[in-house]
């Protein structure tokens, strides 16, 4: 079969393309590697009158790291981006995640813009983009806890993961920051998404380290939500479930401490709780009736064990949720090892062992026994 006929048009450079697009309006479609759109258009799976071509567009070409972020611009294509050094530097897990698309042939034609903007659900670079945030979030927790409690800079900065948004050098100049408020305003004039939410709630008087952790959880997981709509059913469940556990967690620690103001803004959409069932959990002022609440909600069901059995301690509660959460990951992996899940399980290992290797570090300086050690190895 052959497309449809249609007019093509080949630009050489960004105001030019977006004068087609503007003259042409829905009509056009742009072309960029056509590896997901040639073959649609080939079997007239889909037709546009007018084709726009980036590929002579140079400026759109190329790969960036200035102060402190990682810019993969658009026409660049997936072969390149997989095996350049700034990238393998500043983003590991996306350098790990390039390699599993398709085979050479197709990445050396395919582009990292194509492949997000196309978001097929069972392609890489959507599930690493939702998985980086998870990330971002887990060091800004870190570093934000390391810096109310005066915590050494060292300290503060073992087992994190660098990521696009959070490279290493941004991580240690964070890590040295005496304040929340410092942290934030670092954040901001880097340009990172949870900046200003950080610098926001860092500003009262006296910071409330629990309200500045769920305003950085809100920005992901607002950014996890709208980057996994289009994305295939397992990613989309990935982020809700996340969302829940999250509210759970602000659940039991709420009902645990008792508060007196109504709950509801402290709350996460997008997930499958529902806002009245969260602040049911948390009106019961006992985290124990609250786990026992939350697993009576839908959403929660299948976690109802573990809530109850960890309502009393938020720390061990996370880490059973999260174990519960890569078991999940590690089902979908087996039943579906071209989807996403490979690309957040080889996330979740990788923490695990740059958290075991800290340990390691941490415990030969502290002259902790090596066999008392060996446990914190992970294969
Ligand atoms: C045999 C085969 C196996 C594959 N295996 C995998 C795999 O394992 N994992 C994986 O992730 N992918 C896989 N892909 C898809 C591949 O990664 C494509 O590169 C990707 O889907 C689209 O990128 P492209 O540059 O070819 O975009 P195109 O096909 O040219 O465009 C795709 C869509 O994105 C739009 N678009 C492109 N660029 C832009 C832009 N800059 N701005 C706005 N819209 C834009 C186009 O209009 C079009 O709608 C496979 C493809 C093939 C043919």
């Amino acid at each position: 079969m052959k497309p449809a006929p249609f007019e093509y048009h080949a630009p050489e450079s960004i105001a030019d393309v977006t004068t087609l697009l503007g003259e042409h309006g829905d009509d056009a479609k742009v072309l960029a590697g056509g590896q997901s759109l040639v073959p649609l258009l080939a079997m007239r799976l889909t037709r546009f009158p007018h084709l726009v071509d980036l590929n002579r567009v140079e400026e759109l070409r190329g790969i960036e790291r200035e102060n402190g972020t990682l810019t993969i611009k658009a026409m660049t294509r997936q072969a390149i981006a997989e095996h350049d050094d700034t990238v393998a530097a500043a983003a590991p897990l996306l350098a790990k995640a390039l390699p599993f698309i398709g085979h050479f042939q197709i990445r050396n034609r395919g582009t990292v813009g194509g492949s997000i903007a196309h978001a097929d659900p069972a392609s890489e670079l959507p599930a690493v983009a939702v998985a980086l945030d998870a990330e971002d979030r887990r060091s800004l927790r870190a570093l934000i806890r390391g810096a109310s409690e005066g915590a050494p800079a060292d300290t503060r900065l073992a087992g994190l993961v660098p990521t696009p948004t959070l490279p290493e050098r941004l991580l240690r100049e964070l890590a040295e920051r005496g304040s929340i408020r410092e942290q934030g305003v670092l954040l901001l004039a880097a340009g990172h998404p949870c900046g200003p939410a950080v610098l926001a709630a860092a500003s009262d008087r006296e910071p409330d380290l629990f309200r500045i952790e769920l305003a950085v959880a809100r920005t992901l997981a607002e950014r996890a939500v709208r980057g996994s709509r289009r994305a295939g059913r397992f990613l989309r469940d990935y982020v809700a479930a996340t969302i829940d556990r999250d509210n759970c967690r602000t659940a039991l620690v709420l009902a645990a401490i008792g508060i007196e103001e109504p709950t509801a803004s402290l709350f996460l959409p997008g997930g499958g709780l529902r806002p009245e069932e969260f602040e049911r959990a948390t009106a019961t002022r006992d985290p124990v009736m609250a786990a026992r609440a939350l697993g009576a909600a839908g959403a929660t069901r299948d976690v109802a064990p573990i809530l109850l059995q960890h309502a009393t301690s938020p720390a061990d509660l996370e880490r059973a949720l999260e174990d519960r959460a890569v078991t999940t990951v590690q089902r979908e992996a087996r039943l579906n090892p071209l989807g996403p899940a490979p690309v957040l399980l080889f996330l979740h290992r990788l923490r695990q062992q740059s958290i075991a290797l800290a340990r390691l570090v941490w415990g030969a300086e502290l002259g902790v026994p090596p066999a008392a050690l060996a446990g914190a190895v992970v294969a």
